[in-house]
């Protein structure tokens, strides 16, 4: 094999785009991922004929480090309505999003979720985020937590409770609240100026086409069931030696290491260890005829009771009939806090199931269980402590770091950290 002037390690979507941006400089690159899939966490697999994507996620249309790589419409993208429907404990209460839905932005003021007080400080957050001047940076850090601003803002313990923690607690995979302001900020913002949306043939399609942009046959290649075992320098060549699980070295004037966290520090251990979110996703099918009237509205669902197991719930067949066979729908329900992470499927099953049919009744007895994501590294933890640990980009002459671990725990943040690292290896290249 020709020795490559960039090796990246992993290909998930940091990896990936990190081989877009070399290739698109003509620069020679190699892509060495460990197991048999592309596309990380960002990826989908068929279960009976059904779409099942790694855990519940969605594309922002707001995000901007997409547009560098990915054709929006080739993805088919479909849009969740914007806001949630709240599960108090009684009955659903509509939140929405005042600009695109303002009906129903009206009728939640009279939902009992919402005090005055809460419409007060709520209007100048939500005007400042979708019209504010400046986006506020994916990488900022603020120091203090979400809970602390939200309180300081003037937002009541019960709005906080039934709506922000479930919410974004879908969004960090972290029920806390504890996460710092400045990644918050930045979603509020993203999702006050976008839609969540799906592809049509689920959230793989975005790997998958990443993928497609390389070349199949060129010098440059991906590598798949490769795993990268050892960094070590490469003094004769003036660069890097990356052995592989097979004992075959990879040699290279540049090197990404674009892993997730855990897997970087195992290859180089000087990084810091970052503490994860995990989250477990269980998806059931229904006769469409079937399905209570709630889940066919392409609509979030949130536990605002706190009780769970699921913090939120969707129907992905509601934005996309695609995800499964026709006449089938697909309901989702993701489960955030740690300790009931740690339940067995089956009892986790069961008190999910008992949790639903206090949402949509007995019916839910009858629903097909499909399958379960258990993703106990699902994203980098965010508190204020936790993103003080962040490493750089740069971790010696010629080695750098990419994946969401380096910036923000999103698609968005992955990309941009991929596109950061290969423009500055192009450079270094450059400049030798
Ligand atoms: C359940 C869930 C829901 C999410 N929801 C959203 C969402 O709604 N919106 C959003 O924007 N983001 C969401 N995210 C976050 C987003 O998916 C991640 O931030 C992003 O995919 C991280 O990409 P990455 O390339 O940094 O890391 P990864 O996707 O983890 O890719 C790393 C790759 O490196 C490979 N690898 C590891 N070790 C080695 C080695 N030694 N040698 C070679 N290869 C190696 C791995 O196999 C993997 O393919 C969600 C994540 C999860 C899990």
């Amino acid at each position: 094999m020709v020795r490559p002037q960039v090796l990246i390690i992993g290909g998930g979507v940091a990896g990936l785009c990190a081989a877009i941006v070399c290739e698109r400089a003509r620069v020679s690159w190699r892509l060495l991922e460990a197991s048999e899939r592309i596309g990380g966490r960002v990826s989908s697999r068929t279960v009976d004929g059904c779409t099942i994507d790694h855990g519940f996620a969605v594309l922002l249309s707001s995000y901007s480090e997409i547009a560098r790589f990915i054709d929006w419409d080739a993805l088919d993208l479909r849009a969740l309505r914007s806001g949630a429907r709240v599960w108090t404990g009684e009955r659903f209460c509509g939140i929405s999003h005042p600009l695109v839905h303002p009906a129903g932005a009206v009728a939640g003021l009279f939902s009992g979720l919402l005090s005055m007080r809460d419409i007060a400080a709520l209007l100048p957050m939500a005007l400042g985020a979708a019209w504010g001047v400046r986006i506020p940076d994916p990488d900022a850090r603020s120091g203090i937590s979400t809970e602390q601003v939200l309180l300081k803002r003037g937002v009541s313990r019960k709005l906080m409770d039934s709506f922000f923690r479930p919410f974004f607690g879908g969004v960090f995979l972290d029920p806390t609240l504890g996460y710092d302001a400045a990644p918050f900020a930045w979603r509020l913002s993203l999702f006050a100026r976008g839609r969540a949306t799906l592809p049509r043939r689920g959230m793989g399609a975005i790997s998958e086409q990443l993928r497609r942009a390389l070349p199949q046959e060129s010098h440059s290649q991906v590598l798949m069931k490769c795993g990268a075992q050892s960094i070590g320098s490469d003094q004769a060549a003036a660069g890097w030696a990356v052995t592989d699980a097979a004992g075959q070295i990879h040699s290279a004037q540049q090197v990404i290491v674009a892993c997730d966290a855990h897997s970087a520090r195992k290859l180089l251990p000087s990084l810091p260890a970052r503490r994860w979110c995990r989250t477990v996703t269980m998806t059931w099918r229904v006769k469409t005829s079937h399905c209570p009237a709630s889940l066919r509205r392409p609509e979030l669902l949130l536990d605002g009771t706190g009780g769970g197991p699921i913090n939120h719930a969707v129907s992905p067949t509601s934005v996309w009939p695609d995800y499964a066979p026709r006449g089938e729908s697909l309901v989702s329900g993701s489960v955030v806090d740690p300790n009931l992470c740690e339940l067995s499927d089956a009892e986790l099953e069961s008190r999910c199931r008992t949790q639903l049919e206090g949402w949509f009744g007995s019916t839910v007895g009858e629903w097909t269980h499909v399958a379960t994501e258990r993703i106990a590294q699902a994203l980098p933890r965010q508190h204020p402590e936790d993103l003080a640990l962040r490493p750089s980009m740069r971790h010696a002459a010629g080695l750098w770091i990419a994946g969401d671990h380096v910036s923000d725990g999103s698609i968005e943040g992955a990309m941009r950290s991929g596109r950061l690292a290969a423009e500055s290896a192009c450079e270094a290249l450059r400049g030798t």
